[in-house]
């Protein structure tokens, strides 16, 4: 089965930075690159989450090595790649690092709670060091707080280049890309190998055709658990939505600190709630994001989030996201977030805890907001880690809850997925040398240990 025909061996739904990824390994090892195809509804690569987010390489201090194994893998993978990545490319890759804050003793327990989790992770100590509140202020003279981890190994980027550097790749390696068509139906295949999974696909100018896969990878970013439910897959799982809004720091504001500053989060189940001082891999200076509930993935402004209301709200009333919307602690937290996006003093005093130069008055250019999708289990719970699922009878592949840290982790993610689609045996292997800078299936065996 050869690409070019409308029949395929294996369909990938997304062109953020894990589909790019993930297209990127497969056809850079399939003997017939064609026969991969990538589908992405707009009309250009990395339109969503993917260029929609704070630009850093995450270091992996943050993620519980258990409970978010796999992003914790991933981050600790993902950092060297990117690097090697982008010298190979010469694209910007500024190793400039972070500075996560405690202002109070309970921020200063969960510091040495990051400490232990960045060690377990593979972070040395040259790369990881806990610093006292006078060694702050000898390296950020700005910076108000009780303690503070120093993280060397963080960086910042514009994963939105990066994705694109994936795309020339892919391009030049002869993979199919149809941009600006969308997935609208996708009929499962039975679990007989001979028969294919059929994609309906919706082109921008209206147009509509049909596709036949043999493997359909789902990366879909937020749009994942509609298409896994669409297949059959995930059912006892939903999705919320969070929009994380931005606001650009005047020039004035250049020199304040040279690194950028996190805070410890206020409430740990909720890591994503906290404001943070970016430094972005351009120099810019920003304050964010937030994470503000929306009804949708695509609900940047108002009129889209009204028309994903009623839809989303009849669902949650059917799953647990139910259990969410009664709970007093989230329903609290909720609004602060609220008051943080309609308010741009609530939101900029939430940095002046730890930046107290810093005066609301001065911002006034918003940021680029971008949307988070976080899975909920049938109990009500966030899901900590991501997930990919591989439908019974082996004819799909579904990443769900691709968050944070989920642009640091792509390539070994991706590599990972690819892996597991060519232990199938579907794709057909190159017997030359593979286009890729790395190899997935050693990359896979990396994410496993
Ligand atoms: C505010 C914010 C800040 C973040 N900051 C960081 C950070 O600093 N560092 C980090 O590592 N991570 C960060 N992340 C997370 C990271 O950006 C995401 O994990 C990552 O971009 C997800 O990539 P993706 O390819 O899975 O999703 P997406 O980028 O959303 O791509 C999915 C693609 O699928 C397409 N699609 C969906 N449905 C269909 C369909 N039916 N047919 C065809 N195409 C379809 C969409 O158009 C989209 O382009 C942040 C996230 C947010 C929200």
């Amino acid at each position: 089965m050869e690409g070019g025909r409308g029949e395929y061996r294996v369909a990938i739904i997304g062109g953020g930075i894990l589909g790019t990824s993930i297209a990127y390994f497969l056809a850079g090892q399939a003997r017939d690159p064609s026969s991969i195809v990538m589908i992405e509804q707009e009309q250009d690569i990395a339109f969503h989450t993917s260029s929609r987010n704070t630009g850093k390489v995450h270091a992996p201090f943050l993620y519980d090595p258990v409970k978010k194994k796999l992003f914790a893998r991933a981050a600790a993978l993902g950092f060297e790649m990117w690097e090697r990545y982008a010298h190979e490319k010469g694209l910007p890759f500024k190793r400039d690092g972070v500075l996560e804050v405690a202002t109070d003793d309970r921020g200063i327990d969960r510091l040495h709670k990051y400490m232990a989790w960045g060690e377990a992770n593979g972070l040395s100590k040259d790369e990881l060091k806990l610093l006292d509140k006078g060694q702050v202020s000898a390296i950020e003279p700005n910076v108000r707080c009780e303690s503070a981890i120093l993280c060397t190994r963080d960086g910042s980027v514009d994963y939105r280049l990066f994705t694109r550097a994936l795309l020339q790749d892919i391009r030049s390696f002869g993979c199919t890309l149809l941009l600006g068509h969308r997935a609208t139906r996708i009929i499962a295949a039975d679990g007989n190998s001979a028969n294919n999974n059929i994609i309906s696909l919706r082109a921008a100018d209206g147009t509509k055709k049909e596709i036949k896969a043999q493997f359909i990878i789902n990366a879909a970013g937020g749009n994942a658990v509609d298409i896994a439910h669409a297949m059959g897959v995930a059912r006892e799982y939903t999705d919320l939505h969070f929009r994380g809004e931005y606001w650009q720091a005047p020039e004035q504001y250049r020199d304040l600190t040279r690194l950028s500053i996190y805070s410890v989060p206020r409430h740990p189940e909720y890591p994503f709630l906290d404001p943070h001082w970016i430094v972005r891999a351009d120099g810019r200076r920003e304050v964010g994001p937030n994470a503000v509930p929306v009804f949708g993935p695509y609900a940047y402004g108002y009129g889209r989030n009204l028309a994903d209301m009623i839809p989303k709200v009849l669902e949650s009333s059917r799953t647990g996201a139910r259990r969410v919307f009664l709970d007093r602690q989230f329903i609290s937290l909720a609004s602060t977030e609220l008051k943080s996006s309609l308010s741009k003093t609530a939101m900029i005093n939430r940095v002046r805890e730890f930046l107290p130069a810093i005066r609301p008055s001065a911002f006034t250019v918003r940021g680029t907001a971008g949307i988070r999708s976080s899975v909920i289990d049938s109990h009500g719970r966030f899901v900590p880690d991501t997930m990919v699922l591989q439908q019974k009878e082996e004819g799909s592949l579904h990443v769900i809850n691709y968050n944070s840290p989920g642009a640091t982790g792509a390539l070994p993610m991706a590599a990972r997925v690819a892996a597991m689609v060519m232990g199938t045996g579907i794709i057909p292997l190159s017997d030359g040398r593979p286009g890729t800078l790395w190899d997935p299936c050693e990359t896979a065996e990396k994410m496993a240990t």
